[in-house]
This record gives structure tokens, C-alpha cells and sequence, in this order.
């Protein structure tokens, strides 16, 4: 029997009954009420608490998580630019509804809003008008790309893996079919096992950052009994500085799907989720016609490759939060659970979606898949360094004269990524300091720029390589406002589940914000400082329940540790706008 608010809302109905039955439809369900109504009304959310069983007072919470749902029938700013790391290097005060009405040729009303970074850093200053991206806003004439002219990656004459073939146009099946595509799901399908050696073999680990084996967690969720079994593919990719996985799936889709694929043949998966950030609208476009087009081609479906095996891919959108490229945060988001960090153990390999074995791997891993498989395992282990295994993917921004995503052997210099590949500063300035993992895993000072690219290294000096974002600051920038806004980005996007994270975050970032007024003169700071910092560093490393926070100690050490002077000239209040050679040396 319907209910008197159904009858008053037959479109959220419409869409209720007809996606409730897709794979973890939530998200789904919402972007089309949204789609429709252009915001998520209150009738439209207890039709939605209804369907899936939930609370509302809980779907509330959830809904209103979510930078972009609305439950307000607001129109959209009309303007809204990226406020973090590498677009602070690229004076964001100077763009103004002005300039970007004269490059666009229409007269916007409204003022200018900041968001969080949307994954754009190599084309500084990106900007969202609606739901559609603008590049460039401080070069002078903004473009509107498609994921069909975005960048290609930079030549580096190195041998690669994943871009391989990436700039002989791989985005449309006959392309990809042309370079050898979609071979590997037949050994996945006859042979899982010797799937499992190649990728055990290659020493291929997860991209995201967390750097787990690749052939063991798919040999874990093969292993299991209980099924049905899900491969999700986590394009959330949110940390500031990290524009890879953009670049993957709109000029190498097939290799992902193809992986994907084969990790649904190893393990016995008939399902691929892709959880796709939502800031990535041109991709959702362009994935989801190489989605099609490999359906059609039969490479997916009832009898994916001519298996007689059955595997499907979707597309699950996400809303805005940083905190859902987390694997687990992830997989409560798609079940339409609030978005925290789960608890590990259990891991996802054994309670993934919906509490059953899960594959949880990022664009870059399965992307990775098909060459490996074709070449061998043995090839791709032996394009690293010295005892390093494999290639990755480094995005690069900021201060930086060829921005972009660059493939180099693990065990590679930060030097010779950023001098030799991506040719150093613009202008012939000197580098300060680089931040890595995007911005969540530190920085490293100029006086360290020879240290390898591996994990191992990184941790040494303090840092982290995390999912391999790295922009660079020139002699001339503030280290202390570099970290402030590194900082700023967590506090924000701190999911709120322990207080360590939820209030530590805040309170560095406010000691930062009192250092810099107190250095400019403008108002006193409290007595030992850095103590207090100190303090804050130890709680959120130590009791911090995920990766966010307890990463967030990386950037204030690594601060202290390669410019102690310029700290002390803050405490002592006297800004250093432009620090002397000597502040990047410890
Ligand atoms: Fe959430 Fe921060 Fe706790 Fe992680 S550490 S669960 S982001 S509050």
C-alpha cells in the first residue's frame, strides 16, 4: 500500500523502484532525486529512509555529510574555485567573477565560493560553474576540457608500464583492441592461479597508498567461501595533489576495466563497482561509454571475454568527502552507511561490501594488471631500482615547470623526477621543499631532494610517499602558511568519528593561523608554542583511529625539521616572506 507521501512524490518513487535492485544502489538513488528535483527534499528523504531501512535522523546525517547534496532548493554558486595547496601558489585572490565572465564571454552573478581541492592541481586554477570544470583560470584563457583532451603524460623516454600506450589514443576500445587490449581476462578465467604468481611475481602493490600486496588480496578473496563477492574500484582519489587516477581513466579506461575484470575471474566476483569521485564529471561521461562500449563488445556481461563466466561493471558516484577514499569509509558510503572508517580488523578481504569478501583496489593497481599479465611478472618487478619492484605514478605540481603525472622506476630520485623530468622551477628559482603523499605525508626539504622514491625512504626522513602527490614550493613561498593550508584541508575534512582527529586538526591549524598573525605583529601568541604543538602532534599520532589523522603529525615535524629558523622568526614575530637561503637547511 503507498503511503500518502509516495503519492506526493511519484518521481522518487519512479527511482526507487526502478534502481533498488542495481548493485549497492544508494548514491545512485540520490544523484537522481537530486538530478530531478535539484535538491534532496524531506518527502524525497523519507521515501529514501523508508527503502533502505534507515533512520532518518541517521540519513540526515549522512545526506548533509556530503559537500555536494543539498537539501535546499539554493541555486548553485555560480562560481566556485579550488582553495587548497597548489592553487594557493597561484594567487587565487586574483581571480575574480570579472576575469573569469571575460574568458567565458557570460556575466555570472553571484559571488566566488572555495572548495576542496577537485583533483585538477597540473592546471592551476580550476573552477566549477554548475557541475562543469574550467582550467586555467590564471593563465589567462580558461579552457573547458573533456576527458578526451585532457593532458597527456609528459615523455620521459623511460620504459613504462602504465602509460605505456597511453599516448597512442588507448581511450576508445578499437584503440585499446589495437595495442593488444582485453586479452588477460581468458588466463583469469583458465588459469587463476598463474594470475596470482604473475602479480605475486611483479611485486605489484596497491597505488593508493596503503602499498598492500596485489596478488595476495586477490589470492585471500579467492580463498573465501561466502559470497557473492564484489571488486570495487576506488577513483576517489581526494588528496590534494593527486590528479593520476583523472589521467588513467580518461585516456586508459579499458586497462582498468580489463583489470578489474580479471580480478572478478580470479576471485569468483560477478560484480565491479567503480566508486568515482564526483568531481570528475567528464570522466563519469567518457568511463561509462567504454563501459558500454566493452559491453557490447562482449568483453563484459552474462559471458565476459567468451568465459561463459559472468562479470559487470557500475559506476557509483560519489558526493564530496575526502574521508571516502579511505577502502572502508568507501564501502560504507556505497551501502549508504555514514562514512567513517571501519575498524580493522576485519579487513574487506573477508567483510568488504555489504560484510562480504571485497577486492578493494585503486585505478592506478588495476590498471597496472593487463601489461604485467602480458609481459610477465618478472618484466614489471624488474623496471624498479635496485631491490625496488616496479614503476609508479608520480602527479607533480606547484612551482614546477612541466606539471603533470610521470611514470619513473620505484627507487628513482625526488631530484631527478623534478629536475630532470618535470624541469625544476619555473624562472631558474631554487626549490624549498616539496610536499608528499599530496599533502598528508609532509614535506621534504631541499636538503633531502636526492632521497629515493620508495616508502622505506620516505619514512626515514619523516615523510610519507602515500599515493604519490607531490607539490613544489620555490625559495620564495612560507613553508609555515604551506603547512598551515595542508593542515586547514584536514581539519576540514576530518570525518569527526574520534576527537583526537576532530579537534586536533582544528587546533594545529588555528596555532599555525596564530603564528603567522602574531609574526605580521598583529596579535600576541601563547606562551611555548611549540610545546603545545608538540603535544597536539603525539595525541593525533597516537590515538588518531585512521589514516587522516594520523598522518596530519607528518606536516607540522617535517615542517620543524627543515625550517627550525623561519619557526623560530614566527614565534619571535618576525615574518620571513622570503626566507633566506640558510632557512631550508636544517
Ligand atoms: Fe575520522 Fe579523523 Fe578519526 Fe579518521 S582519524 S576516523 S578522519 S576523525
Amino acid at each position: 500500500m503507498k503511503t500518502g507521501i509516495e503519492v506526493k512524490d511519484p518521481i522518487t518513487t519512479g527511482i526507487l523502484d526502478r534502481l533498488m535492485d542495481q548493485p549497492a544502489p544508494f548514491l545512485e538513488v540520490l544523484h537522481a532525486i537530486q538530478d530531478h528535483h535539484g535538491y534532496l527534499s524531506e518527502p524525497a528523504l523519507r521515501l529514501v529512509a523508508e527503502r533502505f531501512k534507515i533512520p532518518i535522523s541517521e540519513l540526515y546525517g549522512t545526506v548533509t555529510f556530503y559537500h555536494f547534496f543539498q537539501l535546499e532548493p539554493k541555486p548553485l554558486p555560480d562560481i566556485r574555485i579550488c582553495e587548497n595547496s597548489a592553487c594557493c601558489l597561484h594567487d587565487l585572490d586574483a581571480i575574480s567573477k570579472e576575469v573569469v565572465d571575460a574568458d567565458l564571454g557570460v556575466a555570472h552573478s553571484g559571488q566566488i565560493e572555495k572548495i576542496s581541492c577537485p583533483g585538477r592541481c597540473d592546471m592551476p586554477v580550476p573552477i566549477l560553474i554548475g557541475e562543469k570544470f574550467f582550467h586555467h583560470a590564471r593563465a589567462g584563457a580558461i579552457d573547458n576540457m573533456t576527458a578526451a583532451t585532457m593532458p597527456l603524460p609528459p615523455e620521459t623516454g623511460l620504459e613504462e608500464c602504465i602509460f605505456r600506450d597511453i599516448r597512442d589514443g588507448i581511450g576508445s576500445l578499437e584503440g585499446a583492441r589495437a595495442h593488444g587490449a582485453w586479452q588477460s581476462p581468458k588466463l583469469a578465467a583458465s588459469d587463476p592461479q598463474e594470475v596470482l604468481s604473475q602479480l605475486k611475481e611483479s611485486g605489484l602493490t596497491g597505488r593508493g597508498g596503503a602499498g598492500f600486496p596485489t596478488g595476495i588480496k586477490w589470492e585471500a578473496v579467492r580463498n573465501e567461501s561466502r559470497g557473492p563477492k564484489y571488486i570495487v574500484c576506488n577513483a576517489d582519489e581526494s588528496e590534494v595533489g593527486c590528479f593520476k587516477d583523472r589521467l588513467l581513466m580518461a585516456h586508459s579506461p579499458h586497462a582498468m576495466l580489463e583489470g578489474m575484470a580479471c580480478a572478478g575471474l580470479v576471485t569468483g566476483a560477478e560484480i565491479g563497482i567503480v566508486y568515482l569521485r564526483w568531481e570528475y564529471p567528464e570522466i563519469l561521461e567518457s568511463l561509462q561509454v567504454a563501459i558500454d562500449e566493452a559491453t557490447e563488445a562482449g568483453l563484459l556481461g552474462e559471458d565476459a571475454c567468451g568465459t561463459g563466466r559472468p562479470f559487470r561493471i557500475v559506476i557509483r558516484r560519489g558526493a564530496g568527502a575526502y574521508i571516502c577514499g579511505e577502502e572502508t569509509s568507501l564501502l560504507n558510503s556505497l551501502e549508504g552507511k555514514h562514512p567513517f572508517p571501519r575498524e580493522k580488523p576485519p579487513f574487506p578481504t573477508t567483510h568488504g561490501l555489504f560484510d562480504l569478501p571485497t577486492v578493494v583496489n585503486n585505478v592506478e593497481t588495476f590498471c597496472a594488471v593487463p601489461a604485467i599479465l602480458e609481459k610477465g611478472g618478472a618484466w614489471f618487478n624488474g623496471l624498479g631500482l635496485g631491490d625496488h619492484a616496479g614503476t609508479r605514478v608520480f602527479s607533480v605540481s606547484g612551482d614546477i615547470s612541466r606539471p603533470g603525472n610521470y611514470e619513473v622506476p620505484i627507487g628513482t630520485s625526488l631530484r631527478q623526477l623534478l629536475e630532470t623530468h618535470a624541469g625544476g622551477t619555473p624562472d631558474g628559482k631554487t626549490i624549498q621543499g616539496v610536499t608528499m603523499a599530496g599533502i598528508s605525508g609532509g614535506f621534504v626539504g631541499a636538503v633531502d631532494l636526492d632521497v629515493a622514491l620508495d616508502p622505506a625512504s620516505l619514512t626515514d626522513l619523516g615523510a610519507m610517499l602515500g599515493a604519490g602527490g607531490i607539490i613544489v614550493h620555490d625559495e620564495t613561498r612560507c613553508m609555515i602558511q604551506a603547512a598551515r593550508e595542508s593542515m586547514h584541508f584536514l581539519a576540514q575534512e576530518s570525518c569527526g568519528k574520534c576527537f583526537p582527529c576532530r579537534i586536533g586538526t582544528v587546533r594545529v591549524t588555528e596555532l599555525l593561523d596564530e603564528l603567522i598573525a602574531h609574526s605580521s605583529g598583529s596579535s600576541e601568541i601563547r606562551s611555548h608554542p611549540l610545546e603545545e604543538l608538540a603535544d597536539l602532534e603525539d595525541v593525533l599520532g597516537e590515538t588518531s583511529a585512521c589514516g587522516l589523522g594520523l598522518a596530519a603529525p607528518f606536516i607540522t615535524r617535517t615542517m620543524k625539521k627543515y625550517w627550525p629558523d623561519v619557526v623560530q622568526s614566527y614565534i619571535d614575530g618576525q615574518r620571513a616572506t622570503k626566507p633566506a637561503k640558510g632557512d631550508s637547511i636544517e
